[in-house]
């Protein structure tokens, strides 16, 4: 009866992560379990080391196992151009394109006041503060292209315009409803290439 409910376990363990149900959960725990043992436990300790060890930026808020991470501090990097964006894997994302040599803000979520976020609820103060660094002479909103993330593109364009800070949108290549990380490499390349400033 132990064993079972251990599976039982796994498997509600298992459908914590994204379009994971309970078929495939059930699926996945009896193949670890009866086929990938080694493979499990190298899975498992991966996901423990990382846990413990990457943190999010003090700096920027992106992923890093540092109190500050490699974009931050590299200094080859354009510090005239700072890219905001919602989540770490934005970042990632765009960082996938090899288009953008600047540096990023992560604001770890976006607007939503239908669901009671506003800019007190995600990292709004901190990314007024970086954007106003003296060295940041443009800030390009690279929120999604969700109703929320364009919501959040404009409440922030809107108060960065009246300081006086050059502020520019991702092109309209992206589709409209899309998260930066159901993009294609190429599509986010040419809309940060094609970005408009907002005036
Ligand atoms: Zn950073």
């Amino acid at each position: 009866m132990a064993e079972r409910d251990l599976i039982e376990q796994l498997v509600i363990a298992l459908k914590i992560l994204p379009s994971v149900g309970p078929r495939s959960a059930t699926r996945m725990a009896y193949y670890l379990l009866n086929n990938e043992r080694e493979k499990a436990k190298y899975l498992a300790n991966t996901l423990l080391q990382t846990l413990e060890q990457v943190k999010n930026c003090k700096r920027c808020n992106n992923l890093s196992e540092n109190d500050v991470c490699n974009i931050c501090v590299n200094l080859k990097r354009d510090a005239t151009r700072l890219c905001i964006v919602e989540m770490p894997i934005d970042v990632h994302m765009l960082e996938q394109t090899q288009s953008y040599n600047g540096k990023y803000f992560v604001l770890m979520g976006k607007l939503s006041p239908l669901d009671g976020i506003g800019p007190k609820d995600i990292y709004f103060d901190k990314m007024l503060e970086r954007s106003l660094e003296p060295e940041v002479k443009e800030v390009i909103l690279a929120t999604s292209f969700t109703t929320e993330g364009e919501t959040t593109a404009y409440y922030i364009a809107d108060i960065l315009r009246k300081k006086g800070i050059y502020v520019s949108r991702l092109a309209r290549g992206v589709p409209a409803g899309s998260e930066l990380e159901y993009v294609d490499i190429n599509t986010i390349a040419r809309a940060l290439v094609d970005r408009r400033h907002i005036d």
